[in-house]
């Protein structure tokens, strides 16, 4: 995808520091996403990968350092140069601009995929039940579930609800998608299409961040591949490279036993 990425920045993570009580679990993240990257994280159970999206999409608060999407201070506004937290409804907004999808799809089980997927769109943007309802479908249309409109979560297999939960995200037309390993609790078989929407998604240029431990993925449609440890980035740089010559042993160890 390198082809169609700008040098523009979307998101700017410095310093990041963020603590369970006493457990410090990022321990000063510097990352740096371009508009229309895809940056793959990796790393082991317990590095931090999830809390780092979690406080890009204002589910954590951060102790130190500063996360910018776009122009935009995550959770803060600056006023004579001193940090506010945002009220509620400025949270929501900036939340608004971010989608995420979870391993866990998280559907409403008693809604059917089009009414799952026109819901923030009709509740936050207050968009008109029509508008919200044509652009879901041709979001299902996207994921390949334009047949699918009126089916329950419980009558879609794994891999159809998560492509359903993509389409949700997409709904609220995010600057940003983020990934949080979303084939992971998918069937083998299953794993397949999913990862197809996900490409299918970068080259259409959407700037992503995905966690996940599909290295063929990483190595295909990756732009940056960043190996976290113990809540530190241990290497980053391009994907091919680093799978084929990892430079620290712990990269090393990780990548042989996933691959
Ligand atoms: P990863 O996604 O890389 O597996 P996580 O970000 O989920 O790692 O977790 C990093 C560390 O933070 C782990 O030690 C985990 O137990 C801890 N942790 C995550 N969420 C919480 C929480 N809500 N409260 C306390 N500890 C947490
Ligand atoms: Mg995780």
């Amino acid at each position: 995808m390198s082809t169609e990425t700008t040098t523009k920045p979307l998101v700017r993570i410095e310093g990041v520091h963020k603590l369970y009580g006493s457990h410090h679990v990022l321990k000063g993240i510097d990352m740096t996403i371009k508009q229309g990257e895809v940056s793959v994280l990796i790393g082991p159970s317990g590095s931090g990968k999830s809390t780092l999206l979690r406080c890009i999409n204002l589910l954590e608060t951060i102790d130190a350092g500063r996360i910018h999407v776009g122009d935009e201070l995550i959770g803060y506004k600056e006023v004579d140069g001193k940090l506010h937290h945002l009220k509620v409804k400025e949270i929501a907004a900036q939340r608004s601009e971010i989608g995420m999808v979870f391993q866990r799809f998280n559907l409403f089980g008693h809604r059917t995929a089009v009414e799952n997927i026109i819901e923030a769109p009709t509740q936050v943007k207050k968009q008109s039940k029509t508008t919200a309802k044509k652009r879901a479908l041709e979001l299902l249309d996207q994921v390949g579930l334009a047949d699918h409109a009126n089916h329950y979560p419980a009558q879609l297999s794994g891999g159809q609800q998560q492509r359903v939960a993509i389409a949700r995200a997409l709904a609220m037309d995010p600057e940003l998608m983020l990934f949080d390993e979303p084939t992971s609790a998918l069937d083998p078989e299953l794993v397949g299409d999913v990862l197809q929407v996900m490409k299918d998604l970068a080259k259409s240029g959407m700037t992503m961040v995905v966690v996940t431990h599909e290295i063929g993925f990483a190595r295909e449609v990756g732009d940056t591949l960043t190996f976290m440890d113990g809540g530190v980035v241990v290497e980053s740089g391009d994907p091919r490279e680093i799978i084929a010559n990892p430079q620290h042993e712990r990269t090393k160890g990780f990548l042989s036993r996933v691959l």
